[in-house]
């Protein structure tokens, strides 16, 4: 596929107006009115707004019969300080875009481009915009919306940018990609009283260390009952006020469960709540548990692999089969839960800073990656399958 240097020109001076103006997770109202701006340049035959909130689907129709394909891209952006300073920085406090989803929606939204002048000759491409990637909740809005209904994709492909890898190179495998996680809060109410007395109050000091060693220590407990990779991160804990007079009557502990397969996340979250009620009974505490950013794992279809991997070999791409899958969850997984689907990752390059870091932005090199991959798999899916 060639490219015209003015739409390349063109696709980086949108990442760089995206980059400037980060919206966080279900705010993403400018940026949608941007991307659809640029899609509609390129006359796509039906849109489809507001859908979970601010997703969009962009429908270019052959008019044939055939597969729909769907390539999906994240609209959000974090709740982080930009520390970089070049002409495009962040123009908003602390918020940024430090995932490079203006990347992908700069490489997604370039699509349409493509496509005006190649049309696909059988079924549909729709190029599908989600909020809220970062928290966990935009593919699931998006999945329960009405709107939903009137796009049924056969198959749905996605990539997210990976620093630490070369740039350019293209990652993947069948089965597991991303990790389902989920984040677990443990509340534990006693009661407070004078520090001088703690006989008079009900302290969970214990308890919350009991709780942060039980979920550190869960997952070699069980290991029997799991099938694949598991891991537990506390991540914060808390005890009364900073109050010498005090004795506490409040605690809390907040862990991440991770796990390869979505089975072995809800056995872990079993066991870690009859645990944590067995320790705040012990004590004579009240508990209470909160569930929150819960991720799907995301799933290869081996069909939708078998294109991603064919897609980066004609295209002459470095393309290396990852050997786990990664730690990491995707919103993406929601979909795949759905639709048969596939996800790679996109080298960054070995010494680009990582995700989430405030120096992080999104290497623009690799736009014409993501172009050519994207066009290859939406030939490749609406050649092979019938
Ligand atoms: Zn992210
Ligand atoms: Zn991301």
């Amino acid at each position: 596929m060639k490219h015209n240097i003015n739409h390349l020109e063109r696709l980086q001076s949108f990442r760089r107006e995206l980059h400037r103006n980060p919206e966080l997770a279900f705010h993403e109202y400018q940026t949608a009115q941007r991307v659809k701006q640029l899609i509609t340049e390129a006359n796509p035959t039906k849109i489809i707004e507001g859908i979970g909130k601010t997703g969009m689907a962009f429908f270019f129709e052959s008019g044939k019969p055939g597969p729909v394909v769907a390539i999906r891209s994240e609209l959000d952006a974090l709740p982080i300080e930009e520390i970089n300073d070049f002409d495009y920085t962040s123009s908003v406090d602390n918020i940024s875009h430090k995932c490079g989803h203006d990347g992908h929606m700069t490489m997604v939204s370039g699509l349409a481009e493509m496509l005006r002048e190649n049309p696909p000759e059988k079924g549909t491409v729709i190029l599908l915009f989600q909020p809220a990637e970062e928290t966990g909740e935009g593919a699931l809005q998006m999945l329960n919306d009405e709107k939903m209904k009137d796009i049924k994709p056969d198959y749905m492909f996605g990539l997210h940018n990976l620093p630490g890898k070369p740039a350019g190179q293209i990652l993947s495998r069948e089965g597991v990609f991303a990790s389902a996680s989920i984040g677990m809060i443990i509340r534990l109410k006693g009661k407070t009283s004078h520090a001088a007395e703690p006989e008079n109050g009900l302290s969970p000091a214990i308890a919350m260390a009991q709780n942060v060693e039980m979920l550190s220590n869960l997952v070699t407990e069980v290991k029997d009952d799991l099938n694949d990779f598991s891991l537990i991160t506390v991540i914060h804990a808390r005890l009364g006020e900073q109050a010498f007079g005090t004795t506490p009557g409040y605690a809390e502990v907040m862990g991440t469960i991770r796990s390869y397969q979505n089975e072995d996340l809800e056995t872990l979250k079993g066991k870690a709540t009859d645990k944590a009620k067995d320790i705040a009974h012990n004590h004579g505490l009240n508990v209470e548990i909160d569930w929150t950013e819960e991720f799907s794992s995301t799933e290869n279809h081996p069909d939708c692999y078998a294109v991603v991997k064919q897609a980066a070999q004609n295209n002459n791409f470095d393309f290396k089969v990852m050997d786990e899958p990664y730690r990491w969850s995707e919103d993406f997984g929601y979909f795949t839960q759905k639709y048969k689907g596939a996800m790679f990752a996109l080298g960054s390059g070995e010494n680009t800073p990582d995700l989430h870091n405030p120096d992080y932005d999104f290497p623009e090199k690799l736009i014409p990656y993501g172009l050519n991959m994207f066009m290859e798999i939406i030939t490749l899916t609406l050649e092979n399958q019938r």
